[in-house]
């Protein structure tokens, strides 16, 4: 890229937090930063101390880049912090896990319970030979038992490793064999929209395509194995694959029979608690180290300063725990803060378009975590499905996983939120561990489509392609009051953090080369970034998206924030395709709601209401009507594909798409349309 990236976007809504909700809130004096950047390290500590340590830290960072150790010396245990540690008082009947299976069947699960829960998980796993050190892979479905199973194992100083249950054979096998796995803890199955998903069959698949390090297989019941109905539906025998008496072992012949008391393992602060795989663009999945203070540390501190989280709360993280956001925000955060957290293990639309406002009316859910591919799904939908429910216990709104495109944000606000409720919109990766960019509910002025600013104690700069950092200066003005001009490049962390990722499993020259060469002693997000007259953080895309238009290098957010901003359109993913003349042409596939028909004369209304919203050098050479976008398993658009679309290519690797016949139908679509 030759050129920083160009700012064209401008949105200048601005909404304060309300008086009320500073009133109440956690944390309402702006001097935190001051304070918290004045000495990270020591502002950490604080945090770190707010755990129970079996053995307190002699050092609390050990910086050598890119390698990080933080709170060293100190030992303790993340399950005894997310459990035990609540117990003996009145937390102990508090609801911990609030659950709706698909087929609508609940259960609920006190502190107390989870504990006995997890202590027989615990010492099944020891019955079946897992020890401190050994890795475990979990490819279940959203039930109680993926939490119970991730904390036994955080239990027994075991390291986790949660496959998401949408992924193939193909992608388990991969990841059970990076890490030389000793245990697969699966189930018969899970339902996702009125289906069962065999997971079992597709382990056994995984299993016989070579796994030589998997001694065990322990299966629970979800879907029901042959003989026993869930809720009334009949069990297909499919759903338990092949019974292989060697290997496999039933939950419920196991875990049920374990006495509840097992003890915590004290771990070092640095001793793997997880490896969790990111699919990265190119090349074999990445699998993320986590380690064990420092992260629970950050996810601590995160999850009640930016959630302003209060005992009464009832937290909803709808990502699946498969996903890092499921980790942080569904299993560590907010049980070290003893929270009441609600799992729902099926899809929004079954059995219709409010079940997710349904589950907030049900369970009187007060804060909501989601994607913006959800939110701009449920704005296709429609109004009137959270216009059936009570929504009136919601206090607070977040999102995380892509940029937010500012109508969908107001959308969420206005609809979901009815003005009443902060929306934090919180930016942060895999190999972050926590959130990072975010705002404060109670001392930040939110703006729509900006992640606003860093986390206090947290360093983020923004560099042009020379390795220039062009925030300081910036920063330096906004805090003179001069509003300078915006600015865009290349996000970048300038210090560690607690909840970082310790490296790339079994691939240091990896972990270097993937975040640390670019810009030396700093972190490389992959993500482009802009920061405003005010010094907020919008986050413009990753960086490999961005287009190289006429010399000029734009952010597919920005023009699919135009687009989404019409009437018309529902969801946009905007690519830059090759062009003889300017290098790179805008071609942008669109979404159009129900309420609106396509025709040629939307396209071209659609082409010039983007260059009269972000400037003529944005015009889209191409829309192009879909009924569908081609997105990852978790929900982010493929634009990579959509590349290779538009420029007539044979598809690259679509093995992480949800659904591969999306972008075939693209195809068809764009060929028709050229020819
Ligand atoms: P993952 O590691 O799969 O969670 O993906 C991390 C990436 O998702 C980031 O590098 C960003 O590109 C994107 N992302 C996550 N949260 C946000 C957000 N709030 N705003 C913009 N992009 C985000």
């Amino acid at each position: 890229m030759p050129e920083t990236i160009q700012v064209l976007l401008d949105e200048t809504r601005s909404f304060p937090p309300s008086a009320e909700f500073v009133e109440q809130a956690n944390l309402s004096d702006p001097g935190i930063y001051d304070h918290a950047n004045g000495d990270p390290v020591a502002f950490w500590e604080g945090w770190a101390g707010a755990l129970d340590w079996v053995e307190r830290w002699h050092t609390a960072l050990e910086w050598n880049p890119p390698n990080a150790k933080w709170f060293l010396g100190g030992k303790l245990n993340a399950c005894h912090n997310c459990v035990d540690r609540h117990l003996g008082g009145p937390r102990s009947a508090k609801r911990a896990i609030v659950w709706e299976g698909e087929p609508g069947d609940t259960r609920e699960i006190t502190y107390h319970e989870l504990r006995d829960e997890v202590c027989r998980v615990a010492n099944s796993l020891k019955e079946l030979g897992v020890g401190k050190g050994d890795r475990v892979c979990l490819y279940m479905p959203m039930v109680p038992e993926l939490a119970i199973t991730m904390l036994a194992c955080a239990r027994i100083g075991a390291p986790h490793s949660v496959v998401f249950g949408g992924f193939s054979a193909e992608s388990l096998w991969e990841r059970i064999n990076d890490l030389q796995a000793k245990l697969l803890v699966t189930a018969d199955g899970g339902w996702r929209r009125g289906h069962i998903v065999p997971l079992k069959h597709i382990a056994d698949q995984a299993l016989a395509m070579g796994c030589p390090s998997i001694e065990k297989v322990l299966v629970m019941n979800r879907a029901g194995v042959p003989g026993t109905l869930t809720n009334g539906v009949p069990t297909p025998d499919y759903a338990t694959g092949v019974w292989n008496e060697q290997i496999d072992v039933r939950w419920s012949d196991l875990v049920p029979r374990q006495p509840k008391e097992c003890p915590c393992e004290p771990m070092d602060s640095e001793d793997l608690l997880f490896v969790l795989y990111t699919s990265g663009s190119t090349g074999k999945p990445k699998g993320i180290v986590h380690t064990t203070g420092g992260y629970l540390t950050q996810v601590l501190a995160t999850t009640k300063w930016v959630f302003d989280l209060k005992e009464q709360d009832v937290f909803w993280c709808t990502a699946d725990i498969g996903w890092v956001t499921g980790h942080s925000y569904v299993v560590y955060g907010p049980m070290a803060n003893a929270s009441t957290v609600v799992m729902y293990e099926g899809t929004p639309d079954t059995p219709d378009k409010d079940r997710f406002w349904r589950v907030i009316e049900r369970h009187k859910v007060s804060v909501l975590y989601t994607a913006p591919t959800a939110i701009r799904t449920f704005m296709k939908w429609g109004a009137e499905y959270p216009d059936r429910c009570d929504l009136s216990s919601l206090r607070l709104l977040g999102t995380v996983g892509e940029p937010i495109n500012p109508e969908a944000w107001i959308w969420y606000h206005e609809t979901i939120g009815k003005r009443q409720c902060p929306v934090v919109d919180t930016w942060w990766q895999t190999e972050t561990g926590a959130i990072l960019i975010t705002p404060m509910p109670g001392i930040v002025a939110t703006k729509p489509g900006s992640a606003t600013r860093p986390f206090p104690g947290i360093g983020a700069a923004i560099m042009d392609d020379g390795g220039h950092d062009v925030s300081a200066d910036h920063i330096g003005r906004v805090r003179a009051g001069l509003r300078p001009a915006p600015v865009g490049g290349f996000l970048v962390l300038t210090r560690p953090w607690p909840a970082m990722t310790r490296g790339i499993y079994g691939d240091p020259q990896r972990f270097f080369d993937t975040y640390w060469a670019r810009f030396p002693g700093r972190y490389f997000t992959g993500d482009g970034a802009k920061l405003d007259e005010d010094g907020y953080f919008w986050l413009l895309g990753r960086v490999d998206d961005v287009m190289l238009v006429a010399g000029h290098n734009i952010s597919t957010m920005e023009v699919e924030s135009a687009l989404v901003d019409h009437p018309a359109v529902a969801e946009a993913a905007v690519i830059g395709r090759a062009h003889e003349i300017k290098g790179q042409a805008i071609a942008a596939f669109v979404i159009i709601r129900s309420s609106h028909v396509a025709s040629e004369a939307l396209t071209e209304e659609l082409k010039s209401h983007v260059a009269a919203k972000i400037g003529p050098i944005a015009r889209p050479d191409d829309v192009i009507v879909a009924a569908e976008l081609p997105k990852t398993r978790s929900g982010k658009i493929m634009r990579r594909l959509l590349r290779d679309v538009a420029e007539g290519r044979a598809l690259g690797d679509t093995t992480t798409l949800a659904d591969p016949a999306v972008v075939a139908a693209l195809k068809d679509k764009y060929e028709d349309k050229e020819s």
